[in-house]
């Protein structure tokens, strides 16, 4: 709805698939690459980086809809809107991302780098002690 005043998934600049078997979910978005292909294979420069939150975003007066941005994302993290004509990928909402707000499970969260690390640590904890647990049934 932010980037486009609609509610459709296919239009997102975020997407999920969903694996019907598993019951999985997996997101896929711009993973604003340190060396980011889009960017390198532009030929007009329409991929800029934001010099307030770095992300990278796409000038839409550059655009040419040309889709090789597309082709050479590895992450499939930027789509041409036919509509449109232009590129769309997720640019950080200009450093608040909508889409985090509005996650009513917490699944999205919007935090620094640098925190990942720690969160992932932290998580690697949770898990290991749920496994000791189930392991042990928690006796000592
Ligand atoms: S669009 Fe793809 S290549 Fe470009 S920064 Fe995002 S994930 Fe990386
Ligand atoms: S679609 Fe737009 S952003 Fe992507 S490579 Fe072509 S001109 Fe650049």
């Amino acid at each position: 709805v932010k980037k486009r005043g609609i509610v459709d998934p296919a239009k997102s600049y975020i997407h999920v698939i969903k694996y019907e078997r598993k019951g999985a979910f997996f997101p896929i978005s711009c993973m604003q690459c340190r060396k980011p292909v889009c960017r390198d294979v532009c030929p007009v420069g329409a991929i800029e980086e934001n010099p307030t939150t770095g992300a990278l975003v796409v000038n839409n007066d550059k655009c040419l809809g040309c889709k090789l941005c597309n082709f050479a994302c590895p992450f499939g993290g930027i789509v041409v809107d036919y509509v449109l004509g232009i590129a769309t990928k997720c640019d950080l909402c200009g450093g608040e991302p909508a889409c985090a707000k509005v996650c009513s499970r917490d699944c999205i969260k919007f935090i620094d780098v640098d925190k990942i690390s720690a969160e992932l640590k932290r998580k690697g904890i949770r898990q290991l002690a749920k496994l000791e647990w189930l392991i042990t049934g928690g006796e000592k």
